[in-house]
Formats: structure tokens, C-alpha cells, sequence
């Protein structure tokens, strides 16, 4: 008798083809029939109506230090993501010794946009290496399927300690570092990550220490991939990080690379192109490169205590040393503001594009105010005759700080969006869930390419959209007996309304350790989801009496 069996759902098989109407039975974890078949089952659910497809890939995650405390990696599965990447950008916490764990930790406060309380109280450190992390969460439990780089700063900070965010490193320190992640793939890395991206800074502005790497010390590292003969590549790479150098580290390496974060700018528009045809120019070459687009518009809700939007510019460098009454006191000075806009106003690739048309008053903390929430700057600038720099600085410094703003800093262009989407050499990826959290929530990207690009948009048919968030990412990472729906496949599944499957409209929740608050987007027309045979979401989300039934992935077929 089969366990469960799914009748009448149009059945999106992740490979793109068209849909079919047909049953779905499951036993034992795995799909075991499809189309018109007989047989009982434990479990039947009428489907008609709703689409039927394999569980979301996530490739962009960091939910390293989350995972530890939160097993169900949460808000994914309820996004209907099955399977979660995670170590993405070099950001592992492990391998890390003792007497690193707070360092570690007031990196990724910073670049996770995760108060240092909420992970002093939540990271479970029961274990060293990576191979002892990966064994930690296996034992305690998966909601959904994991699968983890081993990352270049975690590998750094391990071998360098507090040098690894200042210098290069020596050729012993090097080959320790290759060691590492040759241990580290052994045990069941998807891969190796790092970042180049001078928006990824520690604690005070000091850099992630992958940054510091010089060429030799990336080919070294990229390298041990080619002599383990397994595992994925994986760079964010920096405004000024040209891809044929990222080439020639995926040709020493004989590995595929995956290049983030490819994400389009109105200050330079062509950029992102650019970078896809290149990629595409290395593929022609034999190289298997892509490159990591995301689908949502990336949008940040911040206060000026927490600017991680700026950070990425020069002028605001010196700020991240100081303390807040000193940063109050930089701010209100004509020689910063006029560094800030002379910067703002030249193009270049960067997170904070200076369109002060896309960046609003979100929630004003002097009730006087609150006629400005909802307003853009650039229309209460002119209304006020400043500049945009001085009345957000203003507004910011006379509300204590505590004035919330939302922006949207990149790939708000729909246009250029949609044509990176359908790009061949492009992945769907970027979530970012786990990371920024008091900032943005993009968990929900799946559904959003499912609902707003394929079904309202009409960007490409619906099949395609569910084939790039299945079979592509698993193809990609060499992940086996997932991505699409096909007998003897784990039943990783998602079932939805076509009709209104979405993400909707986000709120800010208070359910991380210390109080600490995230924000949420939840999701619109999910029905069912299933890891390895067992539901652990539906229309209310998470259930509560939700299974761990994800399997820690440790074999990769590329
Ligand atoms: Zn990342």
C-alpha cells in the first residue's frame, strides 16, 4: 500500500515539458508511481485544481548559524523550498575554535543582518571542523534537505585568527587553508564559496577576510576542488572582480563556477550583460559557468543604526570604526554629506544607486512626521528645497536614528530583470535567506517566479519558470534524485494554486533568539509541501507537529 497518493493535480515534472493531469503516489519517501495507476494508499489527497511540482531548490542561502537553533531553516519550507544551499559567499561559521566563536560571530552580526544577542544566545557550537558540523546538524535534524559550501572566511579565520581579515597569507598558512577544504569536501561540501564584494564587511568596517585573499592563494584553494575531482565553485564576485579572471580560477580548478550577484543596476545598466556574456563566451570555451540572478527587486527596510545599505560606499567607511554618538556627529557634518554626494553622484556598480525616487519613508518615529511615511525622499527633499542626502541625514538625526526607511537598491528595472531571467546561462538564485534579515525577505523567491514573472508577467511559460527552481539547480549541483518528478526520485514536492500562488506582502516578526525581529514574506497559494515523503508545510505554514525529514546531502555527482 503506497503512503500517500495525489490524484488530479497537473503534475509539472521540472523538466520543463508540459504539464500533465495525473495521480502521484509516494511510499517509503520516494515517488513511487505516476499517471493512471491502481492502489490503495494511507493517505489521498484530491488535488483538482492545484499544480503539483518538485520542492524548491534554494541555492543562495546562509542559514549556517540558524540551522543550529532552527532545524526547519524557517521561513523556507513554508516557501515551499525543500532543499536549502547553504555557506554561500564564504560565510560558514564552520570549521571555528573556541576562542574564535565571538569573532565569527561579530562578523556575520554584521553581514547577516542578525543581532549579535540573537546569535549569542541561539548558535549551538558543538563542534570544531566541518565535518563535526555537518555530523551536529545530521544529528539534531534537518526540516528541509541541506546541502553546505565550505567557506572561504570560515577556512581563513580558522587558520589566520584575527590576522585573517588583515594580510595575505603566507604559503604554510595556504596550504593548511587547502587542507581544510580538501578535509571539508571529503566529508561532503557541495563546494568551496568566497566573496570579493566590497559590501561584505566585518564588525568596524573591517573586510570579510576572503577578501584579502591574493590570486595565489585562490588558485590554491579553488584548486583542491580539482584534486578532490567533485564539488561546485562559487564567487560574489565585486564591482571591479572581472569574470575571465573568474574563468581562469574555474579553468585551474576544472571545475563549474557559479558567479553571484548579478543583480541590475540603472547606474550601470549594461554591467550585468556584460558579465552574462562573458559567462557565455567561457561556456563556449568548454568552461561550465553561470551566473546567479535573482528575481526579486532588491529592497531593504533599515534605520540609520543599522546602514548596511551605505556601507558599500567609501565616504561611509569611516563611520563603520565609530560609535553611534560619533556617527551622529559625522552626520550632521558638511564634509562628510558633501563627500557622500559627490560619491552618489558618479555611476558605478554599487548597492546604493543614489535613486532617491525609489527610497521611502517607511515608518517615522516622531508622530509629527508621520504624514511623510510613504513618501518618497526625493519628493519630500524638494518639497523641503534640500538635497536628498541632507533631508534623509536630517530627518534620520532629529528622529534619533530611529526613522525607518525602505528602498529599493537594485534590479527594479523589470525589463532587464526579465531578460536576465530567461537568460540560458543564468541560474534563479540570490534569496539570500538567513542573511539580512532585519533588512529584506526573499525566501520566497520560488513562488514569486512562479506567480508575478510566469503567471501575471507572462515572462515564460509556468513550466519553465518550475524547471529553473528544480532540475536546473540540481543539475547544477550535481544533486541526485531530486529536481524533478520521476519514479524512484525523493518525494520532494510542492503543491500549489496556479491561480494565486505568490509571496505576500511582508511584516516585520519578533521569533528569533534574544526577541531579536526579522522580516517575514509569507506564502500565497501553497498547499502542500513534502521533504522525502512528509508534509512539513501547508496552507497555514509550517505545521506544527512538522517532521525533520530533510537528509543532510553529502554526494554530489559533479
Ligand atoms: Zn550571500
Amino acid at each position: 500500500m503506497l503512503d500517500l497518493r495525489i490524484d488530479n493535480a497537473l503534475l509539472y515534472d521540472g523538466t520543463g515539458a508540459e504539464p500533465g493531469g495525473h495521480s502521484l503516489g509516494v511510499k517509503d519517501g520516494r515517488i513511487a508511481a505516476i499517471g493512471r495507476f491502481e492502489g490503495e494508499a494511507a493517505q489521498r489527497i484530491d488535488a483538482s485544481g492545484l499544480a503539483l511540482m518538485p520542492g524548491i531548490i534554494d541555492t543562495h542561502t546562509h542559514y549556517d548559524a540558524q540551522i543550529t537553533w532552527d532545524g526547519f531553516a524557517n521561513p523556507s519550507p513554508a516557501l515551499g523550498v525543500t532543499t536549502v544551499i547553504m555557506g554561500n559567499c564564504g560565510f560558514t561559521i564552520a570549521p571555528c575554535r573556541p576562542p574564535d566563536r565571538d569573532l565569527t560571530m561579530r562578523n556575520l552580526t554584521h553581514v547577516e543582518g542578525m543581532s549579535l544577542d540573537a546569535l549569542r544566545a541561539g548558535i549551538d557550537w558543538g563542534f570544531e571542523s566541518f565535518p563535526e558540523y555537518l555530523d551536529m546538524i545530521e544529528r539534531k535534524g534537518v526540516g528541509p534537505n541541506v546541502a553546505c559550501f565550505v567557506g572561504h572566511s570560515g577556512v581563513r579565520t580558522f587558520v589566520m585568527r584575527q590576522d585573517a581579515a588583515k594580510r595575505a597569507a603566507t604559503a604554510d598558512e595556504v596550504a593548511r587553508m587547502r587542507r581544510i577544504v580538501l578535509e571539508a569536501m571529503e566529508a561532503g561540501a557541495c563546494g568551496f564559496s568566497t566573496t570579493r564584494s566590497y559590501q561584505h564587511n566585518g564588525e568596524a568596517g573591517i573586510p570579510m577576510p576572503s577578501r584579502l585573499a591574493d590570486d595565489q592563494e585562490m588558485l590554491a584553494l579553488s584548486g583542491a576542488l580539482r584534486e578532490g575531482r567533485k564539488g561546485l565553485l562559487m564567487m560574489t564576485k565585486a564591482s571591479d572582480t572581472p569574470v575571465p579572471w573568474i574563468e581562469s580560477l574555474a579553468a585551474a580548478a576544472d571545475r563549474p563556477y557559479l558567479v553571484a550577484a548579478l543583480l541590475h543596476s540603472n547606474l550601470t545598466p549594461e554591467a550585468t550583460f556584460e558579465d552574462l556574456q562573458h559567462i557565455a563566451a567561457a561556456r563556449n570555451r568548454g568552461r561550465q559557468m553561470y551566473g546567479a540572478v535573482s528575481a526579486c527587486p532588491l529592497n531593504f527596510e533599515f534605520t540609520l543604526h543599522e546602514p548596511y545599505v551605505f556601507e558599500g560606499l567609501a565616504a561611509w567607511q569611516p563611520l563603520m570604526k565609530m560609535s553611534e554618538a560619533e556617527v551622529k556627529k559625522a552626520l550632521a557634518a558638511p564634509a562628510f554629506r558633501a563627500r557622500l554626494k559627490e560619491e552618489l553622484s558618479k555611476r558605478a556598480r554599487r548597492m546604493f544607486t543614489g535613486e532617491w525616487d525609489k527610497a521611502f519613508v517607511a515608518q517615522a518615529a516622531d508622530p509629527g512626521n508621520a504624514g511623510m511615511e510613504g513618501q518618497s525622499i526625493e519628493a519630500l527633499a524638494r518639497r523641503a528645497g534640500a538635497h536628498p542626502v541632507d533631508f534623509l541625514l536630517d530627518l534620520a538625526l532629529s528622529e534619533d536614528l530611529d526613522t525607518l526607511f525602505t528602498a529599493t537598491l537594485l534590479n527594479s528595472d523589470e525589463s532587464a530583470v526579465g531578460r536576465m531571467l530567461k537568460d540560458p546561462n543564468a541560474i534563479v538564485s540570490l534569496s539570500d535567506a538567513g542573511a539580512h534579515l532585519t533588512f529584506l525577505c526573499d525566501a520566497g523567491f520560488g513562488l514569486h517566479l512562479l506567480g508575478y514573472w510566469a503567471r501575471d508577467k507572462k515572462l515564460m511559460p509556468l513550466a519553465s519558470a518550475v524547471r529553473k527552481l528544480t532540475s536546473e539547480p540540481a543539475r547544477l549541483f550535481g544533486i541526485r534524485g531530486r529536481g524533478t518528478l520521476e519514479v524512484g526520485n525523493w518525494a520532494d514536492l510542492l503543491l500549489f494554486d496556479p491561480g494565486s500562488v505568490g509571496r505576500g506582502a511582508s511584516k516585520r516578526v519578533y521569533d528569533l533568539p534574544a526577541g531579536a525581529s526579522r522580516i517575514d514574506s509569507p506564502a500565497l497559494g501553497v498547499h502542500g509541501v513534502w521533504v522525502n515523503g512528509r508534509l512539513v508545510a501547508d496552507r497555514d505554514g509550517l505545521r506544527k507537529d512538522a517532521p525533520r525529514a530533510g537528509r543532510v546531502l553529502r554526494e554530489f555527482s559533479v
